[in-house]
């Protein structure tokens, strides 16, 4: 398969301090859909960044139709950073889209991202939760026919596929101006993928995000096929939050599967006081811990894929 790397700016920086957007395209010559993946949308979630260079070294022997389109880091300045928000301006770029070319950097990046989209068929963002497993979350979906479609892509990552919390939860979060929510609206498939990491490259996290990824490329193809597939969300995204501040003493794991009412943790005081028992307030699969146990009150503790009983 041939490839060649590619540059779009979104301004000029000072040389040598690159905010463009910089990838690999891979061209096939055969028919099939256009995939468009992109990592590192926060600065410090570098395990999609290396998940990435995975998938374009193992890429040829895998896509037989169509391109792919690959951007490893898409957040260079805050990557440099190690931080989650574009510097200085202090914006989450995945709570800006659409954007604006002549905005801030965050919103020239979500922009220049959009109009990118606008060439290719369906989109792949990767983004790391910390002390987690990795899975696929997925958007609220405005038709069912999309859903399905999507959900049945997911299913071939062989990660567990989760649906975002209420509506209602995840807008006032911003998470209706995501990159992958933005694509949904534009009526294309999108899916997010979730690894482990934070600020750390980790290397099992990646590979398993790479061979996650190049499932779904190999797979893709089935997108366009116009049998309605019956997939559905069964799981969707739950999060605990502290109702006290304190050092955050956690008993289980990532992965771990927890009953209704199943002790999590403690919140302690710093002398050693248990102040408050984290329990898990629905039987679920944990997915996700908080890696900084210092907390403040409402900051999110665990995140849990719960079952779907309204699914259809
Ligand atoms: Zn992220």
């Amino acid at each position: 398969m041939r490839h060649e790397k590619f540059e779009i700016e979104v301004g000029k920086d000072d040389p040598g301090q690159s905010t463009s957007l910089i990838g690999w395209r891979f061209r096939t010559g055969a028919p099939g859909p256009r995939l468009l993946v992109t990592g590192a949308v926060h600065g410090d979630e570098v395990t999609s960044t290396g998940a990435l260079w995975y998938v374009a070294e193992g890429l040829a022997d895998w896509v037989t139709g169509g391109s792919v389109t690959l951007i490893p880091c898409v957040n260079q300045l805050a990557a440099r950073a190690s931080q989650r928000l574009v510097p200085h301006e202090n914006i989450d770029l995945n709570r800006r889209f659409p954007g604006s070319a002549e905005g801030g950097l965050a919103d020239r990046l979500a922009a220049a991202l959009v109009r990118l989209l606008a060439k290719h068929d369906a989109l792949i963002d990767v983004h790391t939760a910390g002390w987690s497993v990795p899975f696929v979350l997925l958007d609220h979906f405005p038709d069912a026919g999309l859903e399905a479609r999507v959900a049945a892509w997911a299913a071939t990552s062989s990660l567990p596929v989760i649906g975002e919390m209420p509506p209602a939860l995840s807008d006032l979060a911003g998470l209706d101006r995501s990159w992958s929510a933005w694509a949904v609206r534009l009526g294309k498939p999108a899916v997010t993928i979730e690894l482990p990491g934070f600020h750390t490259l980790d290397l099992v996290g990646a590979y398993a995000g790479a061979n996650a990824v190049l499932n779904m490329l190999s797979s893709a193809p089935g997108l366009r096929s116009r049998a309605r597939p019956k997939a559905r969300i069964a799981l969707r995204r739950h999060t605990v939050h502290a109702g006290q501040g304190g050092l955050f003493e956690a008993e289980r794991k990532p992965g771990d599967r927890v009953r209704r009412g199943e002790r999590i943790g403690y919140i302690r005081s710093f002398a050693g006081e248990k102040l408050a028992t984290v329990t898990s307030p629905k039987p679920g699969l944990l997915i996700e811990l908080q890696p900084i146990s210092a907390v403040h009150v409402g900051r999110r503790l665990a995140t849990l894929a719960v079952e779907d009983r309204s699914a259809r």
